[in-house]
């Protein structure tokens, strides 16, 4: 090994690359200091506005421009011993990176950027061994003056006002950016893209209760090419949109029960579903008794809108008869409680009673496609119902309320006086599933995955998933996943997978 290091080709290489490393880091730094939003979705990193973007600036700016002028620094002077510095951040990277799959629930999407850092890692070692055995390599610390030679002040100048005429240009900039982005998104397709298969979506997981990220809760199923979408809570149809949701290609949609959270994005949803495809069909809403009254009544709010609309587009875009909801009360539940929704080919579509008294009826539904199958609980407490027609599916998207959570929130709303709040935070104790109990459904039923897809509070961050699933674990010992807005499972026939992947 002493003798490849010290190989004058190998030791040439290595410096190269180690340059190279340097170039990718800086252009890193300057990408975080120039387009700090640009740079971090490719890192699925979401700032929140201004304040999050003064970080991506400063933090991660500093971290890659840190990184970068130590590496470059050695590499241009022959103190390579100022390698160790990027080394040891890059070490503390990776470790942060390993750290972050074993203890959070990701999709492993950053496995290229651990690739990449762990490359950086080796090639910037392999060089700072091999010059430790070279006899040149120079062990005192370097002046002030024999680092900074002209050759460094002269890159770093250029480099600066590089900078300066980014900064300057946001105009422009923002204009070719637009360009590049317009174009993108209208060549994607992502889920019209997808394999044969049944692809589950999630849109919406939150509750009434408002939250920064989570919209209302709202599911979308995709059965082969049938397409179904299950609830429409407040602001989950731009969801919809973001996920690429062909809305002009709904099957239908279906409601659970006629909370507000269920129903809020409604309007929104039959709209967009009309006006970006020129429906010239009503779109189908299935939902329990009283639907008809719901539909007719967003269809009125709306209608004032679609004349506007006819007026200003036409046929070509938004054809009057297909405007709107028309609406399918489902009925006629036989013995376990049960009712066909939809049937045709080899999709399966029923509804089933669920108790989230005093709503009644209140639906669950479970869809069954080439072998593979889904239930979505809707809003209930335990029952048997849920739990028989969650006979061995693969994937049960289960409500839950965590109620050490919520008598927190109770006793905030006590101290500070919010008499209705802590009504509310009591009241709806009652009839909502435990996550613990939701766990327990899914073992009697054998169900190969739990997903917590509408959460009572909505948590706004991910350290508090632990803390959410509660003692679930103790009761299930299948995979439990908290659902977030741009999760999609998808079920492959033939095979036992769920695959997971990130929409948004
Ligand atoms: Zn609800
Ligand atoms: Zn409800």
């Amino acid at each position: 090994m002493k003798k490849l290091l010290t190989n004058n080709l190998v030791q040439l290489i290595l410096r190269v690359l180690s340059s190279l490393v340097g170039l990718i880091l800086l252009l890193m730094g300057l990408g975080f200091l120039i387009l700090p939003e640009v740079f971090a979705i490719n890192l699925f990193i979401e700032p929140t506005r201004a304040v999050g973007i003064n970080s991506l600036r400063g933090d991660l700016g500093a971290l890659f421009l840190g990184m970068s002028f130590f590496c470059l620094l050695a590499i241009l002077s022959s103190y390579r011993r100022l390698l160790l510095i990027p080394i040891v951040f890059l070490a503390l990277v990776v470790t942060g990176r390993l750290v972050s799959y074993v203890i959070d629930d990701n999709p492993i999407v950053l496995v290229s950027s651990l690739i990449s850092e762990l490359v950086f890692l080796s090639i910037l070692t392999l060089s700072l061994v091999s010059f430790s055995f070279n006899s040149d390599s120079k062990n005192n610390l370097p002046t002030l003056k024999t680092l900074f030679n002209k050759k460094f002040i002269i890159s770093t100048i250029v480099i600066i006002l590089l900078v300066i005429v980014a900064l300057t240009g946001q105009r422009q900039l923002g204009t070719f950016l637009w360009n590049r982005l317009a174009g993108k998104q209208m060549q994607q397709n992502r889920i019209s893209n997808l394999p044969d298969g049944l692809h589950v979506g999630l849109a919406g997981t939150g509750s009434p209760m408002p939250d920064a990220k989570r919209k209302g809760v709202c599911t979308f199923v995709l059965a082969g090419k049938k397409l179904f979408i299950v609830d429409s809570g407040p602001g989950s149809t731009l969801n919809l949109e973001l996920m690429q949701v062909p809305l002009s290609k709904i099957e239908a949609v279906l409601i659970t029960h006629l909370h507000s959270d269920h129903i809020g994005g409604l309007g929104e949803l039959m709209l967009k579903a009309w006006a970006t495809g020129a429906r010239t069909k009503p779109l189908k809403i299935f939902g329990p008794k009283g639907v008809d009254i719901m539909v007719k009544g967003f269809n009125q709010a709306y209608s004032v809108d679609a004349e506007f609309r006819f007026a200003h587009h036409g046929d070509a875009v938004t054809p009057m008869e297909g405007h709107g909801g028309l609406p399918q009360t489902i009925e006629g539940f036989d013995e376990n409680r049960a009712a066909v929704v939809y049937q045709s080919d080899d999709v399966k579509v029923i509804a089933f009673l669920v108790d989230h008294q005093p709503v009644k009826p209140a639906l669950g539904f479970r869809f069954d496609y080439k072998g593979r199958s889904v239930v979505i609980s809707g809003d209930t407490l335990p029952n048997e119902s849920l739990r028989y027609h969650s006979k061995n599916v693969d994937l049960l998207f289960h409500e839950a309320l965590q109620p050490k959570m919520l008598r927190i929130l109770n006793r905030a709303a006590i101290n500070n006086g919010r008499k209705v709040i802590a009504h509310v935070t009591s009241d709806i104790l009652t009839y909502h599933t435990f996550p613990e109990e939701a766990a327990r459904i899914a073992r009697d039923a054998d169900v190969h995955h739990l997903v917590f897809h509408h959460l009572i509070p909505p948590i706004p961050v991910a350290i508090l998933n632990s803390a959410f699933i509660g003692d679930s674990k103790k009761y299930y010992d299948g995979p439990i996943t908290v659902g977030v807005e741009g999760m999609l499972f998808s079920l492959l026939p033939n095979t036992k997978k769920i695959l997971k992947e990130w929409f948004l």
